[in-house]
């Protein structure tokens, strides 16, 4: 039988996106001082780092059990499959549009990609939530440096101890390298003690990180 529209199928379908270019950060964070946003550089980074949190809350919800169907959501439908259990062999299949995987290769599509919500959930979803408001090129950098600090927490004894700085899930690299881009960029700017005063805090933690860490 031949089909009517020809989609792609399995680990083809699925898309993740990309984390953000050190470089990027590097031109959004040099035009501060200036006080002349680059707004189109803001929106870029802005909506990438929302795809990429977007991504992250998705596979999340994959890992407990509901799997948002990547064909029917680039078509604008919002379809989850639900598993079953937790075989890596269990087959998926959206009965919207017949897409179909195996769960041990979507694992494949995202595994060592630093898609791990871990500890910093309530940071990505925070930022979910409060972009899309943001109207100003301002109230998105604000936005924007918010999240690229976000720490996660240990899950279970000490839910406030800081664990590992979340840069490295948005932001390409590894994680000694993201953290230091950071540090060469961020808290640099003098005019805005808000900015400032967020950077020394996160700093504070990656030491209360300890050896789990870079120094
Ligand atoms: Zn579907």
């Amino acid at each position: 039988m031949e089909n009517a529209v020809c989609l792609p199928t399995g680990r083809a379908a699925v898309r993740w996106p990309p984390r953000v270019h050190k470089s990027q950060l590097r031109r959004l964070y040099a035009s501060i001082p200036t006080d002349q946003l680059d707004e189109k550089l803001v929106d870029d980074v802005g909506i990438s780092l929302y795809m990429r949190c977007q991504a992250i809350i998705t596979i999340s919800k994959a890992r407990q059990g509901q799997v948002l169907c990547p064909v029917c959501n680039r078509a604008g439908r919002e379809q989850f499959i639900s598993r079953r259990g937790h075989a890596r062999e269990e087959l998926i299949h959206c009965p919207q549009c017949g897409w179909e995987i195996t769960w041990a290769d979507y694992q494949r599509t995202f595994q060592k990609k630093q898609f791990n919500e871990g500890g910093a959930g309530e940071g990505f979803r925070r930022y979910l939530e409060h972009y899309p408001k943001c109207r100003t090129p301002w109230e998105k950098m604000l936005a924007i440096d918010l999240l690229i600090h976000e720490f996660h927490y240990s899950l279970r004894s000490e839910p406030d101890r800081p664990t590992r700085a979340a840069c490295v899930n948005l932001i390409e690299g590894r994680l000694a390298d993201v953290v230091r881009c950071l540090n060469e960029i961020s808290g640099v700017t003098g005019e805005h003690p808000e900015l400032t005063e967020r950077h020394r805090a996160w700093k504070a933690k990656c030491i209360a990180a300890g050896n789990w860490h870079p120094k």
